[in-house]
């Protein structure tokens, strides 16, 4: 998987060298690039930011900066846009309305036919959208360009799940006010797809340490990421009918006179898996009532139904 971050602090990211993703970078199960979104300017200070059109506080990051560097990295080089969008104004070319669906915000003046005709080419079919599982499916072939929002729909472990099947993905930190809100309009515009996630409900300073985290979530999904493959396969949050993970325990089994539940020390393995599904089973109930509702209770079995 080829990731390339977007930054106006890509040191934030040497942490990457280290643990288990500094072992993914070693075996060439990813490959990361964090980029200093300043080398795109070309004003004395380097300049990433303006104030916010309307008036308020604090500063906006620029369109033309990002556009810059992210036509560079998607291989849109603009002159190429830019030819391509003038040769079919010449020849009199007219986009077809309905070929452009993903193109919400931007007019069909700002976009190259070419580039869209790919995109929809590219888009996935719906047989090829969701796995088994019913996991929706990003095409290895096609980037994927995330930033971080606070006011954007939540992150979950599905959108991980769906993301570590991408073969690219590009993630712009913001940081001041945020990121001028065309930014993601022309992506999407041109194609590309585009995500904005909020990892929670509260705000940070910049996007570097939502990164972060969506990087983790998604990585160490890709097989051979963790050294034991089985660890990811029941997880909180993880399968169809997500639950938050029963207690975990380790030796020995009394601790300062806590005694770990007798059951896991039985051998009986029925009864250990029965004695966990049925804690989180408990524990989801009263700490997120939210994911019981969501559960299909036809997947249920019945010992599941009495707990
Ligand atoms: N003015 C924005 C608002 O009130 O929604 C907050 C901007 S925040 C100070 C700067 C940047 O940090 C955002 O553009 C985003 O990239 C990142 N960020 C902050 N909180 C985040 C969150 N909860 N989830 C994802 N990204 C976040």
């Amino acid at each position: 998987m080829k990731i390339d971050i977007v930054s106006v602090f890509p040191e934030y990211f040497d942490v990457l060298n280290l643990s288990l993703f500094g072992k993914a970078q070693a075996k060439g199960l990813v490959e990361v690039k964090a980029h200093n979104l300043r080398d795109w300017t070309h004003d004395v200070h380097h300049s990433v930011d303006d104030t916010p059109v309307g008036g308020g506080a604090g500063m906006v990051m620029k369109p033309e900066v990002w556009a810059e560097c992210l036509d560079d990295l998607l291989g849109l080089a603009p002159a190429v846009v830019e030819a391509t969008a003038n040769a079919a104004d010449t020849a009199g070319t007219e986009v077809p309305t309905s070929d452009v669906a993903t193109m919400a915000d931007v007019t069909t003046e700002d976009a190259s036919p070419d580039i869209i005709a790919t995109a929809v080419d590219a888009a996935p079919s719906s047989d090829e959208s969701a796995d088994v599982s019913g996991t929706p499916v990003v095409p290895a072939d096609r980037p994927v360009l995330i930033f971080p929002n606070p006011s954007a729909p939540l992150f979950t472990q599905r959108d991980a799940t769906e993301l570590s099947h991408a073969g690219h993905l590009l993630f712009g930190c913001g940081r001041y006010e945020g990121y001028d809100a065309r930014i993601p309009s022309y992506y999407r515009a041109q194609g590309v797809d585009v995500r904005e996630y909020s990892i929670g409900d509260y705000v940070l300073n910049g996007g570097e340490v939502a990164v972060s985290v969506m990087l983790e979530a998604i990585t160490r999904l890709l097989p051979g990421f963790m050294g034991n493959a089985e660890s990811i396969v029941e997880e909180s949050y993880t399968g169809d009918n997500a639950l938050l993970e029963h207690r975990q325990y380790t030796k020995p089994a009394e601790w300062r006179g806590i005694r770990v539940p007798d059951i896991l020390l039985s051998g009986d393995h029925g009864k250990v898996d029965r004695f966990r599904r049925d804690e989180a089973l408990e524990r989801t109930n009263e700490i997120r009532p939210d994911l019981i509702e969501q559960l299909d209770c036809k997947a249920l079995d019945k010992a599941d139904r009495k707990t």
